[in-house]
């Protein structure tokens, strides 16, 4: 299978001294590959690397293409979409504000109004809040919105950090198995950062553990999840 995102040898950081270190992995066409790892292993910044937001050394191929020299604006248009740690959404915005600045990028008027109404009809609770502002949403509803967002810019792969953060146990099993839809249902390609190991395990196709900037293991998530020795290492479960 080809990879829709391969990473190679990727070093970054926010000083001198790197934070990642010659990481290597691939996210295969149309699957969830998790990127594991506690606290500082660097998940974060790997994403920020791959959307081009921190200075890197190493190869970054969106469906085979280098990224190397391509800044953040022109990644999202190559069909990179990235949900931020903490969501993103803008507090002062309504939830129609969010959505839109998701195809700020990538579309034209027409198209964004098209795109926007599908994700309304792909997270209906999000139709019913069109006018509240992102400060009444709740945690849940601020991470829906925060993937309808992305959506709208109609990535061919998506980066999301942390979406289960602070979110009660029935919500991330829902967030959870709506990204395993979408990948089934549309074939997107989904490299999603994780504390909550076995959520995530779950729902991917594919596991990396990261461990102080560097890959500890790199396998199926069956695999990961069914290896004990790993998950009291670094996966703390
Ligand atoms: P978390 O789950 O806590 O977000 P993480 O695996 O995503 O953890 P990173 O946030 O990527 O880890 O952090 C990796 C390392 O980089 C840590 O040692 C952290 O202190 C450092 N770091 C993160 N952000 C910055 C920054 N803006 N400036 C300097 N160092 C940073």
């Amino acid at each position: 299978m080809t990879a829709a995102l391969e990473i190679r040898r990727l070093t970054a950081g926010y000083g001198a001294e790197p934070v990642l270190r010659e990481v290597s992995l691939q996210v295969p066409d149309g699957q969830v590959v998790t990127l594991l790892g506690a606290n500082g292993a660097g998940k974060t910044t790997l994403l920020r690397a791959v959307s081009g937001l921190l200075p890197t050394t190493g190869t970054v191929l969106l469906r085979e293409q280098d990224l190397s020299d391509v800044p953040p604006e022109q990644r999202v248009r190559r069909g990179l979409a990235h949900v931020p740690e903490g969501r993103g959404v803008i507090a002062e915005l309504t939830v129609e504000e969010n959505l839109r600045l998701g195809g700020l990028w990538r579309h034209g008027r027409t198209a964004l109004r098209e795109r926007t109404d599908a994700e309304y009809q792909r997270f209906e609770p999000l139709a019913r809040r069109r006018k509240a502002l992102g400060h009444q949403l709740s945690g849940g509803e601020r991470q829906m919105l925060a993937l309808a967002r992305a959506l709208v810019a109609a990535p061919d792969v998506l980066l999301l950090d942390e979406p289960s953060l602070g979110l009660a146990p029935q919500v991330v099993h829902s967030i959870m198995q709506t990204l395993r839809d979408l990948c089934d249902s549309t074939g997107l390609t989904v490299l999603l950062a994780e504390q909550n190991a076995a959520g995530a395990l779950s729902i991917a196709d594919r596991g990396v553990v990261l461990h102080l900037g560097e890959v500890r293991s790199d396998g199926p998530a069956a695999q990961i999840a069914q290896d004990e020795a790993l998950r009291h290492a670094y996966l703390g479960y």
